[in-house]
């Protein structure tokens, strides 16, 4: 079985340091980089993946001043980028999904996890626990949270891998698609090609764990040849098909 439709959602950007795409880069240059949700169209129900940053983002650049991350990100996000304004766009409210699916806890990529009050939120055990227990999260709490440990296969077509590294519990995706056949979805197991491709370091909690996440992605590729997309790459997003087109 494959899914029908895949879509990019832009949901925002974010500027970071240029060092946390390419550790080799000096700090001290800013860079703007696309935030993204995804969208799956499957015989069971629509899926979403990711759900932006959060609401407490919105027209507020400044969210991080006075963390231990001030001045290295800046959400840049508008009214436009609520998570529940992009599925209203393609005609959901957040209960008529199947599931949302978090490939990790970071807040451009789970900050709308909050409106999703019954939806199972499919997410990693050592993400989850992670979140739980650092302040470098915003875990909205009393969630519908579908906790799995390891690959995990969704529904026919959307399957998970379990890419430790840049977080405790990141997730990847593999997904069959019906008009483009496989597509890997690294999501922040790299943020860019140059990440993936040349192994250039990049912003990770673990670097050997995230490398040989890589590595394991890699393997994927050679063996499936689906299409790749990076979570938060420049040169990618210029050509990517976004909604309302679908791959
Ligand atoms: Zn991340």
């Amino acid at each position: 079985m494959t899914v029908k439709k895949l879509y990019f959602m832009p949901a925002g950007r974010c500027i970071l340091d240029q060092s946390s795409v390419n550790s080799t880069l000096t700090p001290g240059n800013l860079i703007n980089l696309p935030v993204w949700c995804y969208l799956l169209e499957t015989e069971e129900g629509p899926i979403l993946v990711d759900t932006g940053m959060p609401e407490i983002a919105v027209n507020n650049e400044n969210l991080f001043d006075g963390t231990a991350i001030e001045g290295q990100v800046y959400p840049k996000m508008t009214e436009e980028d609520r998570i529940v304004t992009i599925l209203k766009r393609a005609g959901y409210n957040p209960e008529d999904l199947l599931y949302v699916i978090s490939s990790h806890l970071h807040f451009d990529h789970a900050g709308g996890n909050g409106v999703f009050t019954n939806t199972p939120i499919i997410v990693q055990r050592a993400e989850y626990e992670a979140a739980l227990h650092s302040e470098d999260y915003i875990l909205p709490k009393n969630l519908n949270y579908k906790i799995i440990e390891g690959d995990y296969e969704v529904v026919p077509g959307v399957q998970l891998l379990h890419t430790p590294g840049h977080s405790p519990g990141h997730q990847s995706l593999f997904i069959e698609t019906e008009n483009s056949g496989p597509v890997l979805l690294t999501i922040d197991a790299s943020y860019t090609k140059e990440n993936f491709e040349d192994e250039v370091p990049f912003r990770v909690l673990d670097s050997e764990l995230a490398l040989s996440s890589i590595k394991r992605l890699k393997e994927v590729v050679s063996k499936k040849n689906p299409i790749v997309f990076f979570g938060h790459d420049i040169e990618q997003e210029k050509r990517c098909k976004i909604f309302p087109e679908y791959i």
